[in-house]
């Protein structure tokens, strides 16, 4: 059986998406969720698609009685996940939400509450947690190949152009940088890392307050401290190019990961040698892998839940916090 899937937000990730499935033996691409029917037109053209599973943002709720679709991945702009997925999981189907998953900790909980009384599964799209090279490093560290881990630095950035764009909008985002690439490195740190961390500082630099407003960070830097003694050094930043580098570093090793999150594909190395597992589009394994958690319940340690996306959101909040306060800041992930 596939999982059928209904994308909400035909945009340039939705698109992204939408080829990528394609290609997927475990998830199709059967329903669309749009406010703008031309692209549901040709949408439905190149995915063969019916009418009967075309909805817009004022009438998808009627997707309760659609028989037809499973699940609805949500690929909108940050601020709108949140009711989003309130709406869906009321509609008694599994949800499939972008990074970051919602604006702050607050709606994340409430979403995971939301769709665990809805009894509908709630998996965010961190595509990492699927691709061979770095779930070869997490296998490495895991059998100690890089002996105690000590240090961990992520980069994550790029060059943001068009200053109308939604990402810097604090409405529509939620922040700037941090929520939409930063996030990268929080994550990143988490599954390199293979701890939690529990304390963050954090300093924030705006060299263009024109084009990054009040409460849209364009640079954070912020350092993680981990129970076991590991400290990790992050920055997060909308003003420099092909900034996507992950380093983990152990008493007996490294991995070195540069592009580290890109689309691909991942390349980097350890003290053993070079990180050489196969390229494989990351949203064609995700759908296969998330169409298994979902229709099969194999949830095998994949770490992208609902519970995972909150985390996240709980460190980001943190950050925040701790650029405002100046001061190292406890972490309370629970
Ligand atoms: P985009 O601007 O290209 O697409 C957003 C879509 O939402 C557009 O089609 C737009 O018409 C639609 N939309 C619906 N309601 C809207 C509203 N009120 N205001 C503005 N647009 C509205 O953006 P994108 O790059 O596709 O990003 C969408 C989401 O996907 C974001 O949450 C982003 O963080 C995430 N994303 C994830 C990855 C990844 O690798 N996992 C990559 C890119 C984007």
């Amino acid at each position: 059986t596939l999982l059928r899937v209904a994308i909400m937000g035909l945009g340039s990730y939705g698109t992204r998406v939408a080829e990528a499935m394609v290609d997927s033996k475990k998830a199709k691409l059967v329903g669309v969720i749009s406010g703008t029917p031309s692209k549901i037109t040709a949408w439905q053209a190149k995915y063969n698609i019916p009418e009967k599973n075309c909805y817009n943002y004022e009438n998808f709720d009627a997707i309760k009685d659609n028989p037809d679709i499973d699940a609805v991945y949500i690929i909108t702009p940050n601020a709108l996940h949140h009711p989003q997925t309130l709406r869906v999981a009321a509609a008694g189907k599994h949800v499939i939400c972008e990074k970051p998953m919602a604006l702050n900790a607050k709606e994340g909980r409430e979403m995971v509450e939301a769709c665990k009384n809805a009894g509908v599964k709630l998996l965010v799209g961190y595509r990492m947690h699927f691709e061979a090279n770095t779930l070869e490093v997490i296998r490495m560290r895991e059998a100690g190949a890089f002996g105690e881990i000590k240090f961990f630095q992520g980069l994550s950035g790029f060059k943001i152009g068009d200053p109308t764009q939604w990402r810097l909008n604090k409405e529509l985002a939620g922040g700037g940088a941090m929520m939409d690439i930063g996030i990268y490195s929080v994550n990143g740190a988490r599954y390199m890392v293979g701890e939690e961390p529990e304390w963050v500082t954090a300093q924030e630099t705006k060299t263009d307050p024109v084009k990054f407003k009040e409460g849209v960070d364009e640079t954070i830097m912020f350092q993680f401290g981990f129970p076991s003694g590991v400290v990790a050094s992050c920055l997060s930043t909308y003003s420099m190019s092909n900034l996507d580098r992950f380093f983990l570093n152990g008493t007996e090793g490294y991995a070195e990961m540069q592009p580290s999150t890109g689309y691909g594909p991942i390349k980097g190395k350890t003290h053993k040698g070079p990180l050489d597992k196969p390229h494989i589009t990351h949203q064609t394994v995700q759908m296969d892998r998330m169409a298994e958690i979902i229709l099969e319940g194999d949830t095998a340690q994949v770490p992208v839940d609902g519970e995972e996306g909150l985390k996240d959101l709980i460190i980001i909040d943190t950050i925040y916090k701790a650029v405002k306060t100046g001061k190292k800041e406890k972490i309370k992930l629970v």
